[in-house]
């Protein structure tokens, strides 16, 4: 067995938020090959993704799947995980403790994959990577370090019913391949991208 299926094992029977434990249908760890070169980081399952156990199976998957369609990417190409990797109830926000329990995962998705970009969705995810910073100033820019290219974007759900943001988001994704391919020219993170500022997300 892989190590990122030995991962996804170990994250399936996470009890490390109790009332999450409590409340979700499946865990959703994240899926895609161990080897993608991009990995899209999305807040918190929904209740499709709880129903499912897989990540942005819903209408904001469905519309990921389009923006990547735009730029000749399959899903099954990328790796795509959430911040919390269980559905808060009534799909509340996640809370600051939820989110600290759960990124030693996703940290070790990162080690493990080790992307050649991170794309985060939306402010929760892009709060773990660049703190101090807003969506609305900073999707669309890219930052190096330790040679993961990150990148910040609209997430979907908030993209897909508001026309304006929907254009940033899409215009933001046509952005990705010549980032990509021009990856020695993206500048490196002033700070440490990995310096967690969960409690101000
Ligand atoms: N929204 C997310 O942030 N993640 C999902 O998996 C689905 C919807």
């Amino acid at each position: 067995m892989s190590t990122l299926s030995e991962l996804c094992k170990q994250i399936v029977v996470c009890r490390k938020c109790e009332t999450l434990a409590r409340t979700r249908t499946q865990v959703v760890p994240g899926e895609g090959p161990d080897n993608a070169a991009i990995m899209f980081i999305g807040e918190a399952p929904g209740w499709n993704e709880d129903q499912q156990g897989r990540p942005f199976v819903g209408q904001a998957g469905l519309f990921l799947e389009q923006l990547m369609a735009s730029i000749n990417l399959k899903r099954t190409q990328v790796y795509i995980t959430n911040v919390i990797k269980c559905r808060p109830p009534e799909n509340r926000d996640p809370l600051p403790y939820e989110i600290q329990n759960c990124y030693p995962w996703l940290e070790r998705q990162i080690e493990v994959i080790h992307p050649k970009m991170i794309v985060t969705l939306g402010r929760y995810s892009m709060g773990l990577f660049f703190p101090g910073k807003s969506v609305s100033k900073i999707h669309g820019t890219a930052q190096k370090k330790d040679n993961i290219i990150y990148y910040a974007m609209y997430h979907p759900a908030a993209a897909l019913h508001q026309g304006s943001l929907r254009r940033e988001i899409e215009e933001d994704m046509l952005k990705i391949p010549s980032i990509l391919s021009h990856a020695e020219t993206v500048a490196e993170a002033k700070q440490d991208v990995k310096q967690l500022n969960m409690f101000e997300v």
